[in-house]
């Protein structure tokens, strides 16, 4: 295996808004929490959220946010959801899990509704289940005024319908979540952003075969961009193909200032006031 080829930080802020830190492949591959921290916080990452697929996943978040907040200094967050690979699994039991972490979000530093949507990609449940499991979801982040983390894998018809329909009703909250990992066209990106949603890019748009995000990255208004790895998968150029970490998310945040035509450090401001905003971060 090739070694990884480290971020040289000249002083810049970044956050990752979204990283699977509990995920097996770390502890399988022998990478302890406390080197990813390590390895964050070199490269300048001050911030993490902690994104979850499942009640299970829901808890490992939490509990990993309790175990390791602050470690090498490295401020951590969390989103509880059933994403729609678990539809399947969805039941009132499992809502009621969800809400029972939410009551305590502010100490168990719940940011946001996620991951929650459509794949029809890998249809691991039933799309009439996914959209049921979705809508619900969306409409438990409105009443309990929360963001969401969207995830859209060639579903982006039923997702629009849904996402429209929830809007015109006025059931979608001003700052409505991010599109986590866009692969949406331009143009729907742009309606998403509308709507209220900030765009999440990762690993994929510095893949030399991918043209279509370097394309919607142009169009989306820098203030709507926010940056992310979806570690441990993911790994952008270039060391694609080894475990992803938080620690690669600059090369990610390089690659937009690179298509907006603007310094890092315009970039990294930027992206790091957008992340903060979109979730509701106000402390320190
Ligand atoms: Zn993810």
């Amino acid at each position: 295996m090739k070694d990884p080829i480290r971020y040289i930080n000249s002083g810049y802020r970044f956050f990752d808004t979204h990283a699977h830190l509990y995920d097996e492949r770390f502890a399988q591959e022998g990478i302890r929490p406390e080197d990813i921290l390590r390895n964050a916080s070199d490269a300048g990452v001050q911030r993490i959220l902690i994104p979850a697929d499942s009640l299970e996943t829901s808890l490992s978040a939490v509990s990993f946010v309790k175990a390791y907040d602050g470690c090498s200094g490295v401020a951590l967050y969390c989103s509880v959801g059933v994403h729609p690979h678990e539809a399947s699994s969805w039941n009132d039991d499992v809502r009621d899990g969800l809400l029972e972490l939410i009551r305590d979000r502010t100490a168990n530093k719940i940011r946001a509704i996620g991951e929650i949507g459509l794949d029809y990609h890998y249809d691991f449940s039933p799309r009439d289940v996914q959209r049921k499991v979705f809508e619900e979801q969306l409409l438990m982040a409105y009443e309990l005024d929360m963001p969401i983390i969207l995830h859209e894998r060639e579903a982006a018809g039923d997702s629009m319908d849904i996402l429209r329909r929830l809007y015109k009703a006025g059931k979608l909250r001003g700052n409505v979540g991010v599109c986590h990992c866009c692969s949406a066209s331009p143009e729907i990106a742009m309606e998403l952003v509308r709507m209220g949603f900030y765009i999440g890019f990762d690993g994929p748009i510095t893949f030399k075969n991918n043209k279509n995000t370097p394309a919607v990255c142009a169009s989306v208004p820098l203030e709507r961009i926010v940056i992310e790895t979806d570690s441990p998968y993911l790994t952008p150029v270039p060391d694609r193909g080894l475990i992803n970490e938080p620690c690669y998310v600059p090369f990610v945040l390089e690659k937009i200032a690179q298509i907006k035509e603007i310094t890092t450090g315009e970039a990294a401001d930027a992206v790091m006031r957008n992340s903060l905003s979109l979730y509701e971060i106000t402390e320190g």
